[in-house]
């Protein structure tokens, strides 16, 4: 069985790799909302950039202030770890991703660069045609690139792949809703984070066989039940932290967890606007949500669903989409009497630290030390 946090480690390799089989083109992304079926419709590797953490000696004149994933992000294409992308994508989002994309092509010149308009407001009436249109630009201009035209037939067999990896991805989450789930928070961050860089056929492949061994598998011993909310993260250090302790993050309402996969293409004769729909669709990103708030009523759902005993939101510092969208989660948290803590992080996760704040939050949700335990079964307040 492929060992996804070392394929994490190692996609710099497959991508290469990959090329070399291929002799395809690699594109890079930054944000969920990345239309990825249209790219590997024209027979591209769609691939999500992953920050690491280190000292940031390239990006810090570029980038100062802004959040380390993006800082990560630049650094390691300034020092040429990413020589294999030839495309990058901006889909419209964080401004901080924006300014990272802007510092990498500015200093790229040779990649091919594409600014994709999403609508903020993902509801409003005129929006889908909005994006439809969009979706219409960037295939003309990867047809351009890449000399290919993108048929209908591509499009189908890029939903169909991807439509798969999603019902997968989900079928695997499902597990997670057991008693004694078979499968540990850290190892489904890795897999989620493989899921995001490799050739998504493959990736389904592999997906299958997992699921035949998790079938397979005793269930983990009792753990509290913890979902793990807040700006997206890059590694499976903080899930680990959580396991160390105690606990098990058996629900996420990350970008790069389970919001990457939720929602489904329908397929419709219009491929473009079946693309468009899922998009606008998927679960909100703070910096989609309106004054119509479905991403407090999302969480709410998961917590019922998947049985927290409490919520961990984990901000990265200087994040302002969630910052700014924080207190309507911790709003539908308490009216719900979820037991949550809140923090701040950069790409580590400094383990005295943060070990030290999860465990007294846990002896929080103890059985017997606080009436915060079983907030889902009954509350004598
Ligand atoms: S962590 Fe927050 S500020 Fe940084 S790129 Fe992600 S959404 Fe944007």
């Amino acid at each position: 069985m492929l060992d996804f946090k070392q394929m994490v480690a190692d996609r710099h390799e497959y991508a290469r790799e990959w090329k070399k089989r291929t002799g395809g083109k690699v594109i890079g992304y930054f944000e969920t909302y990345f239309p990825e079926e249209v790219a590997y419709a024209a027979g591209l590797l769609p691939v999500r950039l992953l920050a690491e953490h280190e000292p940031d000696i390239k990006s810090d004149k570029w980038l100062y202030g802004a959040c380390y994933p993006v800082r990560d992000i630049v650094n390691q294409f300034l020092l040429g770890r990413m020589e294999y992308i030839d495309g990058l994508v901006n889909t419209e989002g964080c401004q901080w991703m924006f300014n990272g994309y802007e510092v990498i092509t500015n200093n790229n010149p040779e990649l091919f660069k594409h600014y994709l308009f999403l609508p903020d407001y993902t509801e409003s009436k005129t929006s889908k045609d909005a994006l439809r249109s969009e979706l219409g630009v960037f295939k003309e201009r990867l047809e351009a690139w890449t000399g290919k035209t993108i048929t209908d037939a591509a499009l189908d067999h890029a939903i169909e792949v991807y439509n798969k990896n999603r019902f997968l991805l989900r079928q695997i989450c499902e597990l997670r809703r057991a008693d004694r789930p078979v499968i540990l928070g850290s190892e489904y961050m890795n897999m989620m984070l493989a899921d995001q860089v490799m050739d998504k056929e493959e990736m389904n492949g592999i997906l299958e066989e997992f699921i035949r061994e998790l079938e397979q598998r005793e269930p983990y011993k009792d753990k509290i039940r913890i979902m793990l909310i807040g700006s997206e993260t890059w590694n499976s250090e903080l899930e680990e932290l959580i396991e160390k302790y105690g606990g098990n993050v058996v629900i996420d309402e990350l970008d790069n967890g389970t919001s990457y996969f939720w929602n489904t293409i329908f397929p419709q004769k219009d491929r473009l606007m079946a693309i468009a729909l899922r998009y606008l669709g998927r679960p909100r990103q703070p910096i989609k949500e309106s004054n119509w708030r479905r991403r407090p009523d999302h969480i709410a759902q998961m917590a019922e669903d998947y049985f927290i005993d409490g919520a961990i939101i984990a901000k990265q510092i200087y994040c302002h989409p969630h910052g700014t969208d924080n207190y309507a989660v911790w709003k539908i948290l308490r009216e719900r009497y979820i037991p949550y803590h809140y923090f701040e992080r950069d790409n580590t996760v400094p383990e005295a630290e943060t070990g030290m704040r999860i465990e007294a939050f846990f002896n929080m949700l103890r059985p017997g030390l606080t009436r915060l335990v079983g907030w889902h079964n009954k509350i004598d307040l």
